[in-house]
């Protein structure tokens, strides 16, 4: 066999970690070109010196000796590399050959267009890069005939069970709707009034799956299944009114695609990432990645619910962002960024992230986007307006 190249942006966070996991299982399918961390240079060290990567990038530079001083302790040979453009660098490489993408927020986006337009196979996990750029992935796919395998386990459950050549569209291979399955986070089932004093710590506490804090605070508002409404279009070219939510809290059932003659196709698992970690990693093949199997006599139950727009606003949200177009998912997921952020740093509460970001959404212009350019610059727009809006707590 064949090994291949693996790069992977973010590999010290919960997917990281998860996608090294599956790594190890699988040495002589795989070997590690580069590793990346943002600030944790210990444990980047760690993951290097276990992998024997060639290339660790630390993309805050200020870290970059720590990180040298980790490597020389371990006695590890890995190259250091410092700052945002060497993500970039180490992505277009000759030996990597796969690219898994698990850096949270739009700081992914430029190394995982980067690999798209490199010609590498993308494993996407980050999810807000293709909720802001969706149309410059298409482009870049159909150039340069590579494939965007989805690491979110809804996507990568869809892409799982619909037919191969889905992309000629979802019409023509007899698919009527998307079914994206939503587990309803921490605080399913509670009352809108009782979520105004949640602390961060409630919020990450997810009942099915652990995550890093960011997508933990999206679950809990359902900010992460807007988000993933908005990735849903544009990864499987749906229009909106193809794309359905529906809450699930065992989530065991992952996604499902409902068919022209009243078949539900549905992808099932352990809520456990390492499964489309693996599907993503072996496609078309399957190998191993150390979940639990599922026995459904054991679960006893799997309830759906319809979602609670009252409650959570902004799945609604990202409904409305999506038939406006343009640069409002942009403005959406960076205006989400900020207020999460400022919900962790205990500035705003649970209840002002929706609000926060439809503010944002009323008070920035309303564009086009083309190029990465554009992307990147109404993308600090929204962050400096939604700033503003938190300041002033205008429009909350
Ligand atoms: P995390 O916070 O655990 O890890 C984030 C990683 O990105 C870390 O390695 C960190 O060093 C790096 N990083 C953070 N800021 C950066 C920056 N500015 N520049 C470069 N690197 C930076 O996050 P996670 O939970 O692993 O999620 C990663 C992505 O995968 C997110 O987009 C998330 O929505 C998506 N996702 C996660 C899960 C999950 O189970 N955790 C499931 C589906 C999708
Ligand atoms: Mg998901």
């Amino acid at each position: 066999m064949v090994s291949q190249g693996i790069t992977v942006l973010g590999s010290t966070g919960s997917i990281g970690e998860n996608t090294l996991n599956v790594l190890a299982r699988h040495p002589d399918r795989y070997h590690v070109v580069a590793l990346s961390a943002h600030s944790n240079a210990t444990r980047l060290a760690e993951q290097c010196k276990q992998f024997q990567a060639l290339y660790a990038v630390i993309s805050d530079t200020a870290r970059a000796v720590e990180l040298q001083a980790a490597l020389d302790q371990l006695q590890c040979k890995t190259e250091v590399l410092a700052g945002r453009e060497a993500l970039s660098a180490v992505v277009k490489m000759d030996q990597t050959e796969v690219v898994m993408a698990a850096i949270v927020g739009a700081a992914g986006l430029e190394p995982s267009l980067q690999a798209v337009r490199s010609g590498k196979r993308l494993l996407l996990a980050n999810k807000e890069s293709m909720v802001i750029a969706g149309e410059l992935f298409r482009r870049a796919a159909a150039e340069n005939a590579t494939t965007i395998i989805p690491v979110d386990s809804e996507h990568n459950a869809l892409f799982q069970v619909l037919p191969r050549n889905f992309e000629t569209g979802l019409e023509s291979v007899g698919v009527e709707r998307l079914i994206l399955t939503a587990s309803g986070g921490p605080f399913l089932h509670k009352e809108r009034r009782s979520l105004r004093d949640i602390t961060p710590d409630e919020a990450c506490n997810h009942p099915n799956w652990d995550m890093g804090r960011k997508i933990s605070v999206d679950s809990a508002t359902l900010m992460n299944k807007g988000l993933e409404v908005i990735e849903a279009r544009w990864l499987f070219n749906a229009r909106p009114d193809q794309i359905e939510v529906i809450v699930h809290p065992q989530s065991i059932v992952h996604s499902m695609v409902a068919y022209r003659d009243g078949s539900v196709l549905a992808q099932l698992g352990m809520p456990d990432m390492r499964t489309p970690i693996a599907h993503a990693l072996a496609w078309p093949e399957r190998i191993e990645a150390g979940v639990k199997r599922l026995n459904l006599a054991e679960i006893h139950k799997l309830e759906f619910y319809p979602p609670d727009l009252e409650s959570f606003p902004g799945l609604g949200l990202a409904f409305k962002v999506l038939e406006a177009g343009g640069n409002a998912p942009v403005i959406f997921n960076a205006a989400n960024e900020i207020a999460v952020e400022a919900f962790l740093q205990q500035r705003i509460g649970f209840l002002e992230i929706p609000s926060v970001v439809s503010a944002a959404l009323d008070v920035c212009e309303a564009g086009k986007i083309e190029e990465l350019d554009e992307v990147l610059e109404f993308d600090r727009l929204a962050r400096t307006a939604t700033n503003r809006i938190i300041h002033s707590q205008k429009g909350i």
